[in-house]
C-alpha cells in the first residue's frame, strides 16, 4: 500500500468526489435524461449538507476508517484471502468483486427489513433523481454501513489497496448512476453489462413498489442478472414515471436537511396521488 495514498486518503477521496460531481453536474446540463421535477436550488443544499455531515460523522467514529480494518486484517492474517495466502492482484480483484456482493446484499437487505427501510427510505424519498441523490444517505445507514462494511473486510481479508480502490469506485459509480443523463442508445445496452448505468438505476427509484424493488446493484450489474432481481425499463417510461416512495411527497420534508434527518422516524405526509401528479407538473421546467 503506498503510502502516500495512506496519507493523503480523505484529500484525494474529496478530490474524486468533486472531480465526479463536476462532471457529472455538466453532462446533465449537456445531456440531460429527463425534465427536472423539481429545481437544483430546492435540492442540492439538502443534499450536499447531509454528506457534510455524514464525512464528519464517520471521521469522529471511524478515524481509522475502513482501510485501517484491511490493514489491520493484512498483519493479523485475518479472512479468507489472508489465510489462503491468494496471490496480490487477484486478491485485490476478487476483494473488490466480493465487497460489491457485500454491498448488493446489503442493499436487499435494507429494503427488506422494515427498521432498516425506514433509514434506507431517505435516500428513496429524494422527489427527483440527480448525481447528488447518489450521495444521499441517512447518517445512520451510513454508520450501519461502516460496520457491516468492517465486518466484511475482517472475514474476507480485503487488501487495503482493495478498498481504497472499492470506496473511490463505488463513490464515483454511484454518483455515475444517480445522474440524469443522457447515454447514446446505440451504447447502453452493451454498457449495462459492463457497469450499471443511470437507465437501470432509475428503475430501482421509481414510486412503483415493484420496481424500487428490483436493480440493487451499485457497480457491477451482474448480481441483478444472477439473482433475479433485474428489470430493463420502468412501465411508464423514463419521462414520465414518478420518482420517490409514495408517503413522502412534500418537497419540505423530502428535500430538506431537518425533514430528511427525520424520515426514518414517521409515516410521512402522502398526498392524493392526482393532486400530487398536478404539483409535479406545475414545478416541471
Ligand atoms: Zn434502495
Ligand atoms: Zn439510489
Amino acid at each position: 500500500m503506498e503510502p502516500f495514498v495512506l496519507a493523503h486518503e480523505p484529500a484525494l477521496r474529496l478530490a474524486a468526489f468533486a472531480a465526479v460531481l463536476a462532471v457529472m453536474a455538466l453532462w446533465e446540463i449537456l445531456a440531460p435524461r429527463r425534465r427536472r421535477t423539481l429545481a437544483r436550488r430546492r435540492r442540492w443544499p439538502a443534499n450536499l449538507g447531509v454528506v457534510v455531515l455524514n464525512t464528519a460523522i464517520v471521521r469522529v467514529l471511524f478515524p481509522a476508517a475502513a482501510v485501517g480494518m484491511a490493514l489491520s486484517a493484512e498483519s493479523q492474517g485475518w479472512g479468507l484471502l489472508n489465510r489462503y495466502g491468494v496471490p496480490a492482484w487477484a486478491a485485490v480483484a476478487a476483494g473488490i468483486v466480493l465487497l460489491d456482493l457485500a454491498i448488493y446484499l446489503q442493499h436487499v437487505m435494507f429494503h427488506a427489513v422494515p427498521a432498516l427501510w425506514r433509514l434506507h427510505r431517505m435516500h428513496h424519498a429524494d422527489l427527483d433523481i440527480d448525481v447528488t441523490t447518489g450521495a444521499r444517505f441517512h447518517p445512520v445507514e451510513i454508520v450501519l454501513s461502516m460496520l457491516i462494511k468492517l465486518a466484511a473486510i475482517a472475514a474476507l481479508g480485503v487488501p487495503p489497496a482493495a478498498v481504497v480502490l472499492f470506496e473511490v469506485l463505488l463513490n464515483a459509480t454511484s454518483m455515475f448512476n444517480h445522474a440524469n443523463v443522457r447515454i447514446p442508445s446505440a451504447l447502453e445496452p452493451a454498457l449495462r453489462w459492463l457497469v450499471v448505468t443511470p437507465d437501470m438505476h432509475r428503475v430501482h427509484h421509481s414510486v412503483e413498489r415493484d420496481e424500487t424493488n428490483s436493480n440493487f446493484g451499485f457497480n457491477l450489474p451482474l448480481w441483478d442478472r444472477l439473482f433475479g432481481t433485474y428489470r430493463a425499463q420502468p412501465r411508464a417510461g423514463h419521462e414520465s414515471m414518478t420518482i420517490g416512495i409514495p408517503d413522502f411527497r412534500d418537497a419540505a420534508e423530502c428535500n430538506t436537511l431537518t425533514g430528511m434527518l427525520a424520515i426514518p422516524f414517521h409515516g410521512g405526509k402522502a398526498l392524493p396521488r392526482g393532486i400530487h401528479h398536478g404539483k409535479d407538473a406545475l414545478h416541471s421546467q
